[in-house]
C-alpha cells in the first residue's frame, strides 16, 4: 500500500511516497524556487537494490501544477509507475482549518470550499495548499485525496486557552482565537513517546517541543493538545529563527510611532527580521553556536534569550498539566542541538527534570531518552516525521471514510 504525501508551500513542494507496510520512503522530491527564473529538483527514489538515487535538475517552473507534474514525469522516468500500482491515496499537508477541521478531511467539493474560506486566516499558505491539492485532483483523478492539518491537533485546548481577552465579537466576526501550528509534528512525537515509553498515550502528560526554524511549545494531556504556545499565527510564542515570538502587544504602535514605519513593514519586521536574526544576524543555530562558543556576546545573548523563553513555556505548561511524564525534544534544533537542551533543562530539577551529560552529548536519529536515571521526569530526543504522519493520518481516513 503506497501513499503520495505532498507539502506544498508558497514556492516549493515537498514529495514523498511511502510503502507503508514498512512506512520506507520510496520516493522523495524537494521542488523549489516555483516562479522564478530557474526552479531546482532534487529527486531520490529506492532503487530494486535497496539503494537510493539522488539526481538534481533545474529549469523553468511556473506554477504548482507545472511542478507537480514535472515531478511527477521525473518519478515515472525513475521507475515510479511500479510504485503507483499500489498507490492507495494521497495526502496533503494543509496549513490552516480554522475551527472546523479537527480531523483530517477527505477532499470533496466540501472540503474544498471549506479550506478557500480559511485563505484570510493563512493567506500565503492556504493559497499554495489548495493550488497542489487542485493540480492533484487533475493529475490522479480516481484516487482518494486527503488534507491533514496543520491546526487540527491542537483543536482540542479548551476555550480558556484559545481565547485572546479582546472584545467577543472579534472571535465571532473574524475568528480570531489562538489556532496552534505544527499539529503534525507534536501529535507525532506524543505518539512516538508513548511507544518508546511503552505506556499508552491516553495515561501520559507531556511537554513536547518542536524547534526548528519555526518554533512551538505544546501541553499534551493524555493524547489531546491543550494549550500550545503558537496563536492566531505562527508568530506567537517561542523565539523562532526569524520571528519574534511573544511581545508586548503595544510594540509594534509603539514602533509605528516613533518610526513612521507602515503595519506591512512591521508584520514583515516581526516575521522575517525578528526572531534570532534579529538579535545577533543570524538564524541558523549551527552558526549562533559555534560563534557563541567563540565569545561573541550577540550570539550568547541570542541563545540565552531563545532557551529562557522555552524554559518559561517548560514552567507555565508543567502547571497547566500539573505534573508532567515527559518533556520531549524534536526538530532541526531540539533533536541536534545538545547545548540547546542542556540549557533549557537547567535548574529545573525540582520540577523532576535533569539531564544526563553525556547521553544528551551523544548525538543519534534515533529516539532516545537523556534524562538522569531514576529522575521522575523522562527528557526524550525524538525525531519528528511530519510527512509520515501525514501518510499514516491518509491512510486512516480513507479507510475510516469506506
Ligand atoms: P524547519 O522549521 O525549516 O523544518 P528544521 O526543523 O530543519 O527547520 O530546523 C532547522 C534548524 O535546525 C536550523 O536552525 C539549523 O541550524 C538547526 N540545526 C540542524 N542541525 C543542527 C545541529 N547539528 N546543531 C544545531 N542546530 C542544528
Amino acid at each position: 500500500m503506497n501513499i503520495i504525501v505532498i507539502n506544498s508551500g508558497s514556492s516549493s513542494i515537498k514529495y514523498q511516497i511511502f510503502n507503508m507496510s514498512d512506512n520506507s520512503v520510496l520516493v522523495s522530491s524537494l521542488l523549489e524556487r516555483i516562479g522564478e527564473s530557474l526552479s531546482s529538483l532534487r529527486h531520490r527514489w529506492l532503487q530494486s537494490d535497496g539503494k537510493y538515487k539522488e539526481i538534481s535538475i533545474s529549469k523553468q517552473v511556473a506554477d504548482h501544477r507545472e511542478g507537480l507534474q514535472w515531478i511527477t514525469n521525473v518519478a515515472e522516468d525513475t521507475g515510479l509507475t511500479q510504485k503507483l500500482k499500489g498507490l492507495f491515496g494521497i495526502g496533503h499537508r494543509v496549513v490552516h482549518g480554522g475551527e472546523v477541521f479537527r480531523e483530517p478531511a477527505i477532499i470533496n467539493d466540501k472540503a474544498l470550499e471549506a479550506i478557500r474560506k480559511m485563505i484570510p486566516l493563512a493567506p500565503l499558505h492556504n493559497p499554495a495548499n489548495l493550488v497542489a491539492i487542485e493540480a492533484a485532483l487533475k493529475n490522479y483523478p480516481d484516487v482518494p485525496q486527503v488534507a491533514v492539518f496543520d491546526t487540527a491537533f491542537h483543536q482540542g485546548m479548551p476555550p480558556y486557552a484559545f481565547h485572546y481577552a479582546v472584545p467577543y465579537e472579534l472571535y465571532k466576526d473574524y475568528h480570531v482565537r489562538r489556532y496552534g501550528f505544527h499539529g503534525t509534528s507534536h501529535q507525532f512525537v506524543s505518539k512516538q513517546a508513548a511507544i518508546y515509553l511503552g505506556r499508552p498515550l491516553k495515561e501520559l502528560d507531556l511537554i513536547t517541543l518542536h524547534l526548528g526554524n519555526g518554533a512551538s511549545a505544546a501541553a499534551i494531556k493524555r493524547g489531546i493538545s491543550v494549550d500550545t504556545s503558537m496563536g492566531l499565527t505562527p508568530l506567537e510564542g517561542l523565539i523562532m529563527g526569524t520571528r519574534c515570538g511573544d511581545i508586548d502587544p503595544s510594540l509594534p504602535f509603539y514602533i509605528a510611532q516613533r518610526s513612521g514605519r507602515s503595519l506591512n513593514d512591521i508584520d514583515r519586521m516581526l516575521n522575517k527580521e525578528s526572531g534570532l536574526k534579529g538579535i545577533c544576524g543570524a538564524n541558523d543555530m549551527r552558526e549562533i553556536i559555534s560563534r557563541a562558543e567563540g565569545n561573541d556576546a550577540l550570539a550568547t545573548l541570542s541563545l540565552d534569550m531563545f532557551c529562557y523563553r522555552i524554559k518559561k513555556y517548560i514552567g507555565a505548561y508543567f502547571a497547566v498539566l500539573g505534573g508532567i511524564d515527559a518533556v520531549v525534544f524534536t526538530g532541526g534544533i531540539g533533536e541536534n542541538a545538545a547545548i540547546i537542551r542542556k540549557m533549557c533543562c537547567e535548574g529545573l530539577e525540582r520540577l523532576g527534570i535533569s539531564i544526563d551529560a553525556g547521553k544528551n552529548d551523544s548525538p543519534s536519529s534515533e529516539a532516545r531518552e537523556i534524562n538522569q536515571n531514576a529522575t521522575p521526569v523522562k527528557v526524550l530526543v525524538i525525531p519528528t516525521n511530519e510527512e509520515l504522519e501525514i501518510a499514516i493520518q491518509t491512510v486512516e481516513a480513507i479507510l475510516a471514510a469506506k
